[in-house]
């Protein structure tokens, strides 16, 4: 079924606030709710399609795709099939028994022909559906090995009714639980590489051999070094000598790096610009030959790939799966220009001087002349390896330092995935914790676009504004340990201060106050409670956006309780907040804002000690204990994972593709069928 879309999503969201690598998702982006925007069209798309396990199966929109010319639908579309076509590669490395598990476990699924409502069957399906979330047999995220739910007499029935094929080897890791328990074992005591069951190194190869391997190719003189290792599984020749299986064609792997390839040479003849279709060129001889010095060319050639309104990342990538951090897992993601958040953005940055002449912060702090900083936000057209069905919310990279240092680094946030996130929620946690019923209205009615331009804000005009004062070191040097915290606090601060300035309304941001009241409730709602749920019972708050977002509203509740600008309201033992008095929160914020820049202008860590522990790491336990079973009851499942939307190419009577239409597909069982059977290349 093909969704119609008329008015779109604009997706702004959430940014890496950091260095390299990915931002995980947390279920709980910080101003976003659950609101579906009003009069969208997209009020009855149904984002979440299922929940089992502790998984939740999520879909999203491509905002923006009828924007694009064929060429770019093309590219798109090709850059997808590039992506799936290594799908394969991702469940291999995660275990070495992952595929052929899978594989059997499909084939029971298809041809099983008994009863099928039966508790035990019910099982199978929920454990086939973990492998394919985790892309194996182990947790995506807490690494632990999925328990069976059934027998393995159950199963091994199964087996034999459908002429399934299953090694010995495979169905011990299956239903022994002391065997290879762990995708990845950070505990150096317990033997890194022995105990892990990822598939970078063979069996018999140890933690001191793979160490000893790696330290042997090091060139520590080597200024700009390879990622020694980040293509291969080491492993031990008839010698008994450790070398590398390196992945490329000819090589582990191949056979579905040469359909990666195919595809990546379709994207090249289609490429926006000269850059993009060089880089393209290099990831093909990287594939081609294993050379990672050519992984390097095609990194420094992708970084300055920044014209196209089409963008991708492909490759071995992310090492947080090798125990030892060497080798990359397959992941991709094809990404499109939000173009909505793009237009947003260049307003911001068009009056980034009104927003510093108009701070409420000290003359002395102010730069004369402030310059917004660019913020990227895409939109995901696919994914497939290490990043699907469970992505990032935002990823920065390349992970080479020199590379960055010398040439650069992208870093983006993948918007139409927060937003999906945000909209699959639902409105159980607003529900709960809101208020009155006119909050949960509001929040309904503007809190999508409320957390969108509280995140512009935040991102483009908060980080860059201000300006220390002469002969003061920089705020890793003063401020020490509270300066991300304080940094996050200071850009937060600027953003909830003109949330409620007509001059949202008259730049034609929102259309009433309203969505700066939305983000005033959201914020205090989430810094005073929700956030909470991220904490165990017993715990500090010690990230540094959770502690921002604490120390913010505690210090607000309690400045304006004199005024009654917050009240705390207690109804059937529960705790709610109610926002009295907007502008005098408003005042509050903005004399917040104005100390947070003294502290950081002067350098002034006593200060800033003094802010952060005083109202932003001690957690009432009453009210955490309360908040952690209202949300308990909930039922939410902490992890989300996504359906990916269906490109479908449209030919002429020459088999010419003449458009590329966006299918939704509902089914999360029927696409990694689909994917399996199409893009089973290994
Ligand atoms: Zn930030």
């Amino acid at each position: 079924m093909k969704n119609l879309w008329g008015l779109l999503v604009l997706a702004l969201f959430l940014a890496a606030c950091g260095g390299g690598g990915q931002e995980p998702a947390t279920d709980d982006s910080q101003a976003a709710t659950d609101s579906s925007m009003t009069m969208d069209a997209d009020d009855d798309f149904e984002w979440q399609t299922e929940q089992f396990a502790d998984l939740k199966i999520i879909r999203y929109q491509i905002p923006g795709w009828d924007k694009l010319s064929l060429d770019q639908k093309k590219l798109v579309y090709y850059l997808t099939q590039a992506g799936l076509s290594g799908r394969d590669i991702m469940y291999d490395q995660n275990y070495r028994h992952n595929l052929e598990i899978r594989k059997a476990l499909e084939n029971i699924y298809i041809n099983y022909a008994g009863d099928k409502t039966s508790d035990d069957w019910k099982n199978f399906e929920v454990y086939l559906k973990r492998i394919w979330f985790s892309n194996g047999i182990h947790h995506h995220y807490a690494n632990t090995k999925h328990t069976p739910e059934f027998s393995q007499e159950y199963f091994s029935a199964l087996v034999s009714e459908t002429n399934t094929t299953l090694s010995e080897e495979a169905m011990t890791a299956m239903f022994d639980a002391s065997v290879d328990a762990k995708k990845v074992e950070q505990d150096p005591n317990k033997g890194l590489v022995e105990s892990s069951a990822v598939n970078f190194y063979a069996p018999d190869v140890t933690t001191e051999e793979a160490k000893a391997y790696f330290a042997s190719i090091t060139d520590p003189d080597d200024r700009a070094p390879i990622s020694i290792g980040l293509n291969s599984r080491l492993i031990k020749n008839a010698a008994g000598e450790v070398v590398e299986d390196v992945y490329k064609v000819g090589g582990l792997y191949g056979p579905a790096l040469e359909k990666v390839i195919y595809w990546l040479g379709m994207a090249e003849s289609v490429a926006e610009n000269d850059k993009q279709a060089a880089a393209l060129r290099n990831l093909i001889e990287y594939y081609e030959t294993g050379d990672l010095r050519k992984w390097d060319v095609y990194n420094i050639n992708w970084v300055q790939d920044t014209e196209g309104d089409i963008d991708y990342i492909n490759g071995f990538v992310e090492v947080y799966n090798d125990p030892l951090g060497y080798t990359g897992s397959y992941e991709t993601v094809v990404q499109i220009k939000d173009f909505a958040a793009s237009d947003r953005m260049s307003v911001l940055m068009n009056n980034a001087q009104y927003f510093e002449t108009n701070s409420p912060i000290m003359d002395e702090h102010k730069k004369e002349e402030v310059v917004g900083i660019t913020y990227n936000v895409v939109n995901v057209a696919g994914e497939a390896g290490d990043a699907s069905p469970s992505t990032p919310i935002g990823v920065n990279l390349p992970n080479a330092n020199w590379i960055r240092v010398k040439h650069g680094s992208k870093s983006v946030s993948l918007g139409n995935i927060v937003n999906a996130y945000d909209k699959a929620s639902g409105s159980g946690m607003l529900d709960e914790f809101a208020h009155d019923a006119e909050e949960i209205e509001r929040a309904k009615a503007n809190s999508e676009l409320a957390g969108k331009l509280h995140t512009a804000m935040h991102e483009v005009i908060g980080h860059a504004s201000g300006k220390l004062e002469e002969s003061v070191g920089t705020p890793n040097q003063t401020l020490l340990e509270h300066s991300s915290t304080i940094e996050e606090g200071r850009a937060d601060l600027v953003a909830l201060y003109y949330l409620l300035d007509p001059k949202m309304v008259e730049l034609g941001l929102m259309e009433s106050l309203e969505v700066g009241m939305a983000e005033y409730d959201g914020y205090i709602r989430n810094g005073m409670l929700t956030q909470l749920r991220r904490l165990e019972l017993g715990a500090d708050i010690e990230e540094a956006h959770m502690r921002n977002r604490a120390w913010v509203s505690n210090w607000v509740y309690e400045k304006g309780m004199a005024d009654s600008v917050i009240v705390k309201v207690i109804r059937d033992g529960k705790h709610f907040y109610d926002i009295q008095d907007y502008d005098k929160l408003r005042v509050l914020f903005g004399d917040l804002l104005k100390e947070v820049q003294r502290i950081k202008s002067k350098g002034d860590y006593e200060a800033a000690k003094e802010l952060v522990e005083g109202y932003g790491v001690k957690v009432d336990q009453d009210v955490h204990t309360e908040v952690l079973e209202r949300t308990e009851k909930l039922g939410i499942a902490p992890y989300g994972g996504f359906i990916n939307p269906v490109l479908q190419p449209v030919t002429d009577a020459q088999g010419n593709i003449t458009d590329i239409e966006v299918v939704y597909p509902d089914d999360f069982v029927q696409q990694m069928l689909f994917y399996s059977t199409e893009y089973g290349h290994l």
